[in-house]
């Protein structure tokens, strides 16, 4: 016989098991029910296999009837807040909460989530921005959603949004670094309670997010905070480039017989005041971590605040002064974390949704 286990899948059923009420064993009779009773129902085995339900294709979706009582054989899932996941639930078992996503990593279209791939959450709750803070515990997760979760229109287009939005994410998986979505996920928006009822007992979330800094527990794909002394410059990451001011689209052209005048195909417009864009890599001094090779790619703000401090001529900056300049704090994404042959962490400025 065939047995095929989809961990997701089963970690779900374990999560609902059991049931608020004895479920009726098939073959008893009714006098041997007390079998299954609150006295011995721990015994009973949750389900080997359950049913998946997927409208046919071209069918549309599957409703969710509303206002439906809801089933005592079924075990509602569980809030608890963020602290209490990263130390009382083991890995691989589900967890339900609601989180402030304060950062997304898409690949590929940042200005626009699409759903093809796996991408990362940064998401945070009061008591992990709490000042009575254990250090043990992060100062905020990293969420993975994958392909096999699937997402509503209104949560696309919260996470689409500029603003931070709080996520309520209903049996979620604890993995080693992170926490997964997938199979049976579920994902809705839910009202910034945590901002606007100053009733509540945990401490509102203000919009001025504390990370961890940079040390040799950082993970991949976190977020962190560094702070250190420019001792290189990437030079072959170092350019700059011009865009459209209306849409910042980088693909200008030149109008031929009208001068230095650029054109933007997207705007169908002609651009008489171009933005400058920069990109610039440099390698930092950290002294938490000295022997690890920390490089960072800046946001444009952090490059015209050091070249501000830089000579430059006819043909651009002088790199060599940019070295021994101080850097940060500044709020990262963690991009790469090698330990083999040796130290190097690699990371990306960035902005927090607030
Ligand atoms: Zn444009």
């Amino acid at each position: 016989m065939l047995s095929l286990r989809s961990s997701g899948l089963f970690s779900l059923i374990d999560s609902l098991w059991p049931p608020l009420i004895p479920p009726k064993v098939h073959g008893q009779s009714q006098g041997s029910q007390e079998h299954v009773d609150l006295s011995t129902d721990m015994f009973l085995p949750a389900p080997s296999f359950c049913y998946i339900l997927t409208p046919l294709p071209g069918e549309g979706g599957v409703d969710v009837l509303q206002n439906e009582s809801v089933s005592d054989l079924y075990q509602p899932s569980t809030l608890h807040d963020l602290k209490h996941i990263c130390q009382h639930v083991p890995e691989r078992h589900r967890c339900s909460f609601s989180a402030e996503v304060i950062y997304r990593r898409l690949q590929g279209q940042p200005a626009n989530l699409q759903m093809n791939k796996d991408f990362w959450l940064c998401v945070t709750d009061s008591t992990l921005q709490s000042a009575s803070h254990d250090s043990e515990v992060p100062r905020t997760i990293s969420v993975c959603v994958t392909l096999f979760c699937v997402l509503g229109t209104n949560v696309i287009k919260s996470l689409n949004d500029e603003a931070s939005s709080n996520i309520s994410f209903k049996n979620a998986i604890v993995e080693k670094d992170s926490i997964v979505c997938a199979e049976g996920t579920v994902l809705s928006v839910q009202k910034s309670m945590l901002r606007s009822n100053e009733n509540q007992e945990i401490s509102p979330l203000n919009g001025n997010f504390i990370l961890d800094k940079l040390s040799a527990k950082t993970k991949l794909n976190s977020l962190c905070t560094v702070q250190g002394t420019v001792v290189g410059v990437d030079e072959s990451t170092a350019f700059s480039w011009i865009v459209c001011n209306r849409c910042e689209n980088g693909k200008l052209e030149k109008k031929h017989g009208e001068g230095e005048l650029l054109y933007c195909r997207q705007c169908a417009q002609s651009v008489m005041t171009p933005l400058t864009k920069m990109q610039l890599e440099v390698f930092l001094q950290y002294p938490v971590l000295p022997h690890s090779t920390v490089k960072i790619k800046l946001q444009e703000q952090s490059i015209l605040s050091l070249l501000l401090h830089s000579s430059s001529d006819e043909g651009g900056y002088e790199m060599s002064s940019v070295l021994g300049q101080e850097l940060g704090p500044l709020s990262c994404y963690v991009r790469s974390v090698t330990n083999q042959p040796a130290s190097w962490i690699g990371l990306e400025e960035i902005r927090l949704l607030s």
